[in-house]
């Protein structure tokens, strides 16, 4: 067994397995006509189960190609340009490099006796972060798996910084168009569910900050402590932005500790076109980044920038996922990230126009990022809940149907399609064939019920 060992093995022989893993994934990753095989989860579950694992194959091969049966052949491509449908980036090969080194080497980042390079470089991704974000010099920061946990870490902050205030009293403002990790948030810090108070969004689902003003002027009334803004930038559902500058200035203006949720719109801080969207980051007291969205890295890949304080990181098995970021500016650089971030959000403004123009479809909003909401409505006047389950029905159809993936949503009490366009790889003609197929499929569903249905 010790040959499964670098130490253990020759540099040919680990080389050897290494790299047929990797032609396995690519000549697999590559050649996929299809977003998502129809091989379903119910045929998958017993093959699963029937695996012994105190029965080891003892062979790399035969043991991928187990693999390729059970997962590969059947996993959801993120790259392909008929995923359409979550904040789930194709990842750029220099990442996906970084990813292999760091687990080869497996540096655990929670003590500096470890290879020295590995905590500089990581510190280095952080500062550049904080400096794109327009942090200052007192800026600190940390990686982490994901969002949430990057959320949580910044509003741990918050609650300290509110100091041994009645916790029955702290309250954090967030739009309604926020991501619903900040209940979770709350409940994890210890605060009640009336903790979270929700403002109302103008029409492109960003916060109203008039609203936010009312809203915190009631709270100081109320002698409630206002512990947390949290704004949006970059909502999960509609890619809005919440105005930052007036956010920023309500959070001075009240002593309220400002976090902005940039898990998507991240990408605008490597944009040379579009970073002014998120004029206003530099204000934050805090900032949550997914670099595994819009950054194009591999899961997971996430950070928590704060203004001007240190950040206490307890974790010794810390992943040196900073390699990924530092791989991907070192080969392709900021501006490439950002023009494939560009490319995206253009490719969701020319899609927004396809949708306006064609009778067919209802789009929520001009998009501000790369998502885009609508549904299809029939000519023929239908109850608006015949209409919800022909939307419902076109996106499990083109699911099941292996041919695109697209995600669904609510807006106005309505069931809404998503395209989440993170694929530079995706075109306008793609786009039209995708709503082509979800009108059919909507059209043979209300075919099918029409007596009950319209
Ligand atoms: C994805 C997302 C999150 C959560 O990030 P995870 O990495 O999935 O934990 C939070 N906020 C917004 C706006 C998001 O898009």
């Amino acid at each position: 067994m010790r040959s499964h060992l670098l130490n253990g093995t020759t540099a040919e022989r680990y080389r050897s397995s290494v790299t047929e893993g990797v032609e396995r994934v690519a000549a697999r990753l590559a050649t996929a006509s299809q977003p998502f095989t129809t091989a379903s989860a119910d045929g998958l579950a017993p093959r699963i189960d029937a695996v012994d694992l105190d029965e080891p194959l003892h062979d790399t091969r035969a043991a991928l190609d187990e693999l390729d049966e059970l997962y590969l052949r059947g996993a959801v491509r993120a790259h392909h340009p008929r995923h359409l449908a979550h904040l789930h980036a194709p990842a750029v090969i220099p990442a996906v490099l970084g990813e292999a080194v760091l687990s080869a080497t497996n540096s655990a980042l929670g003590t500096w006796d470890q290879p020295a390079g590995a905590p500089l470089i990581e510190r280095r991704v952080i500062d550049w972060t904080a400096e794109r974000i327009g942090l200052g010099p007192a800026a600190d920061g940390a990686f982490t798996d994901d969002g949430a946990h990057a959320e949580l870490q910044a509003l741990l902050l918050a609650r300290e910084e509110a100091g041994d205030r009645d916790p029955a009293t702290l309250r954090i403002f967030v739009s309604e168009a926020a991501h619903l990790g900040v209940r979770r948030t709350a409940r994890l810090l210890g605060l009640g569910d009336d903790a979270v108070v929700t403002v109302p969004t103008d029409r492109s689902k960003r916060l109203q900050t008039v609203a936010l003003a009312r809203a915190l002027e009631r709270c100081a009334r109320d002698d409630l402590s206002p512990m947390a803004v949290v704004a949006t930038a970059g909502s999960a559902d509609f890619g809005s932005i919440d105005p930052l500058p007036e956010i920023a200035r309500l959070c001075a203006q009240y002593g309220t500790w400002l976090h902005v949720d940039a898990a998507y719109g991240c990408g605008l801080l490597a944009s040379r076109r579009n970073r002014h969207l998120i004029d206003g980051i530099e204000h934050a007291d805090s900032v949550s980044v997914d670099f595994h969205k819009a950054f194009f890295q591999p899961v997971g890949s996430a950070a928590v920038l704060v203004r001007d304080r240190a950040l206490p990181d307890l974790r010794t098995g810390r992943r040196f996922d900073a390699l990924k970021l530092w791989m991907t500016l070192r080969v392709m650089g900021a501006n490439g990230i950002g023009d494939l971030f560009d490319e995206v959000c253009d490719l969701a403004t020319r899609g927004w126009k396809t949708l306006v123009a064609d009778p067919r479809f209802d789009v929520v909003t001009e998009p501000q990022l790369s998502t885009l909401v609508f549904r299809y409505i029939p000519a023929k006047i239908c109850a608006p809940a015949a209409i919800d389950r022909a939307n419902l029905y076109a996106r499990k159809a083109l699911f099941a149907s292996g041919d695109a993936v697209v995600a669904g949503t609510r807006a106005g009490g309505r069931q809404y399609l998503r395209f989440t366009l993170l694929d530079p790889g995706t075109t306008t003609a793609d786009i039209e064939a995708v709503l082509d197929l979800i009108a059919g499929h909507a059209e043979q569903y209300l075919g099918e019920h029409l007596d009950r249905a319209c």
